[in-house]
């Protein structure tokens, strides 16, 4: 009998072995990583608010090594010239639902399963990275779809965002957040549904367990769902500081959609991390998200666009009576909130609307009172800290991933021109040339 090491099949599986192993090594080197060299002739330094002229953006691998004007370009780098545009950070959309479509408000959605929303998300996530969101916050999806869109991304098996999701959305039965479409021999409760402390604990675990990054709860009714009211308060105080002291506990952020007044003063005072919407904000509203530093999503351009398309998307006349309600007070209170100085992540709620349109979302927040700017910092410095990824994105500096894009104009003279983006890198890897 032969020695094992001198059968040539084995043998030929152990040279594979020690190739594979040998490749493994030199991908584990950095200095192996390929070396790009990105010039243009601006770049926004968001953080600094200044912009930079004959800027050099160094990438190794999927992050930045150096950043600034007429920077030495090494000699073995790649270099991507573009010319007369303007490079600003990868954008950041704080609140979308990848998973479902504008049609899908109404009865539409009872026709989907879990594994077609995760082929819609796939699309869309797609859709949104080519606008130049290279980040997405994903608060409430049906089935864990969310989770399984960020696991594919983050694989490499379809290009997208990178992604932290919720799962399903806490909510109260017959809330906003729960399912009420169905008649009652149906028995239909939404994944998301928990009431009273114990289930509201045992539901935060239950979300984390199944792939949860942050826990998104209603605090009050809202637009598109049937027989709530968007200014009720929803979740009592106690079972708010119940999510929020768990889902804190176990590292996760809190993120509550909230349009009447009362409710969103019930869940800054609980502790969320951000409020969503935030529509009827009044004065002492106003006054507690500053003194928490709680997040304003604002979700602002959907409102025009809904009442305009309600028509071509189906939607339900009686879902469509509140947004008429909701989408003039929620513009009035947002500049309220903007002048009063909450601090805003920029937030779309991109499925209310086409995905791929959220940066028409920026002319909202100048016409709100913004600076182009601090329109472009909600978006970026400030939507990194939300999604507690500002060690990794939002600003191109040293050490970040090289989520990237590039316009045509100047985006603090015509904030629209995030409208029309023209070039967009994720983590070093060119995705719209
Ligand atoms: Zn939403």
């Amino acid at each position: 009998m032969k020695p094992a090491a001198t059968n040539p099949v084995s043998s030929s599986i152990l040279r594979a072995g020690a190739a594979a192993l040998l490749l493994w090594c030199a991908s584990a080197q950095p200095a192996e990583a390929p070396l790009l060299a990105i010039k243009a002739a601006h770049l926004l330094d968001v953080r600094k608010g200044v912009t930079i002229d004959h800027a050099v953006v160094l990438v190794q691998g999927a992050r930045i090594t150096a950043v600034g004007s007429g920077l030495a370009v090494p000699a073995d780098a790649t270099v991507i010239d573009l010319g007369e545009q303007t490079l600003l950070p990868g954008l950041i959309d704080a609140h979308t639902h990848l998973t479902v479509n504008p049609e899908d408000s109404g009865y539409g959605v009872v026709a989907l399963s879990g594994p077609r929303m995760a082929l819609t998300g796939a699309r869309n996530a797609r859709v949104t990275l080519l606008a130049g969101f290279t980040a997405v916050r994903n608060v409430d999806a049906a089935f864990y779809a969310d989770v399984a869109l960020r696991d594919a991304i983050d694989a490499g098996d379809v290009p997208g965002p990178r992604m932290r999701v919720s799962g399903p959305a806490l909510g109260i039965t017959g809330g906003h957040c729960d399912d009420t479409l169905h008649a009652p021999e149906y028995h239909a409760t939404a994944g998301g549904v928990a009431d009273g402390v114990p289930a509201v604990m045992h539901k935060v675990r239950e979300v984390i367990k199944y792939g949860a990054d942050v826990v998104k709860i209603c605090a009050t009714g809202g637009v598109l769902s049937f027989g709530d009211d968007p200014q009720a308060s929803q979740y009592s105080l106690d079972e708010m500081k119940a999510i929020v002291a768990e889902a804190h506990r176990l590292g996760r952020k809190v993120a509550a959609h909230a349009h009447g007044g009362d409710g969103i003063k019930l869940a800054v005072l609980a502790g969320v991390d951000s409020i969503e919407h935030g529509s009827f904000i009044d004065d002492e509203g106003i006054r507690l998200m500053k003194e928490h530093h709680t997040w304003l999503v604002p979700t602002q351009y959907l409102h025009g666009w809904l009442v305009d398309n309600a028509v071509a998307i189906g939607l339900p006349a009686p879902l469509l009576a509140k947004a008429r309600v909701v989408g003039p007070q929620a513009r009035r209170n947002f500049a309220r909130a903007v002048a009063a100085g909450v601090p805003v992540a920029f937030g779309t709620d991109a499925a209310v609307y086409p995905h791929g349109l959220n940066a028409r979302e920026f002319t909202s927040y100048v016409q709100a009172g913004m600076t182009p700017l601090a329109a472009i910092r909600s978006a970026t410095v400030d939507g990194a800290q939300l999604l507690g990824w500002d060690d990794r994105i939002g600003a191109i500096e040293p050490g970040k991933f090289a989520d990237l894009i590039a316009v045509a104009g100047d985006p603090l003279r015509d904030v629209t021109e995030l409208e029309r983006v023209r070039w967009v890198m994720k983590g070093g890897a060119v995705v719209r040339p």
